[in-house]
């Protein structure tokens, strides 16, 4: 049941934001995408990711699946709430923002027509966008615009484990916007553990059991694991876990797809995502600790390299 020993990586630097961000932005994250792609490029682990650059990027009318037209129309055109999203704008940010979330889908889509590949969109700035702005360095709502647009294309429901360090917020606050996504995202489906450190841990479980039984009953069809860094205890922002506890995630999660895989009979599709991490004194540390959480999923659920050609 193990995958195949390559991650679908779905990245391009066009949903890098590169204006403006080291200097004026508190959240590096519009950058993130490019500095871990460019340290795992330079790592013994770069074989380990297959790049696929070649996907479209959104249009304004995808926006409006999970956005009104107001906002949607506000933030291409600097108006209104337009900078609700908390980042500066620019024409380079609106660009980026169309290729973060078209990433995000992909990756899931991929992950859908190929179980048996792990899949990964180096993405942020999603799970704080409610349905008319955006909000605490997030734009647009890339979950529910992919969990809606999977449910819509093949009728599949979806599972996002967010382990930031702060509660993911926009698919609670779409439900009223657009009844499917209680379809496509179940109502104990959007995990956000909480506690510190052996209780954080023990909610995760609590709530992967639940998800657990939704993918048995053949209610929930993939997962998404977005392992914040920000939950990190020394994090600017977090605080949930010391790095012990926080990597431990990581393997529960490998530990929890390889479970259910074995139960249900086929591999679980299954997506990492990036979402937070904030460090003033070192944002090395941020990248390291995504990096590492993304190996731990990989050695786990993935074949070693003598088991399965990639
Ligand atoms: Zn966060």
């Amino acid at each position: 049941m193990k995958k195949k020993l390559t991650i679908a990586t779905f990245y391009t630097k066009n949903q890098v934001c590169f204006d403006s961000i080291r200097e004026r932005s508190y959240s590096q994250s519009p950058l993130k995408p490019y500095l871990l792609m460019q340290k795992i490029e330079r790592s013994e682990h770069n074989t380990h990711f297959d790049i696929h650059a070649d996907f479209k990027p959104f249009q304004q009318e995808d926006f409006l699946l999970a956005h009104s037209p107001e906002y949607v129309s506000n933030f291409f055109n600097q108006t209104g709430n337009y900078r609700s999203n908390g980042i500066p704008w620019s024409e380079n940010l609106a660009t980026s923002v169309r290729y973060t979330n078209s990433a995000m889908y992909h990756a899931v889509k991929h992950s859908l027509e190929h179980p048996d590949q792990l899949c990964f969109a180096p993405v942020s700035g999603m799970h704080h966008a409610t349905p008319h702005a955006g909000q605490g360095f997030c734009t647009f709502s890339g979950q529910v615009i992919a969990s809606l647009k999977l449910y819509e294309e093949h009728g599949v429901s979806g599972a996002w484990l967010d382990l930031d360090g702060h509660f993911g917020n926009s698919i609670e606050d779409s439900r009223g916007f657009d009844p499917r996504i209680n379809k496509a995202i179940p109502w104990d489906c959007n995990v956000n553990p909480i506690g510190y450190n052996e209780t954080y841990i023990q909610d995760f479980k609590l709530k992967l059991e639940r998800v657990k039984q939704r993918i048995l009953a053949g209610k929930v069809h993939y997962v998404v694991f977005a392992h914040g860094a920000d939950s990190h205890i020394d994090d600017d922002l977090g605080g949930q876990c010391d790095t012990e506890h926080w990597l431990s995630c990581a393997s529960i999660f490998g530990e929890w797809v390889n479970e259910v895989s074995l139960q249900l009979g086929k591999p679980l599709p299954v997506t990492l995502a990036l979402f937070g991490g904030y460090r003033k004194d070192d944002y090395n540390i941020v990248l390291d600790l995504h990096l590492s959480s993304i190996e731990r999923c990989r050695t786990l659920l993935c074949a070693p390299n003598n088991a399965v050609a990639a």
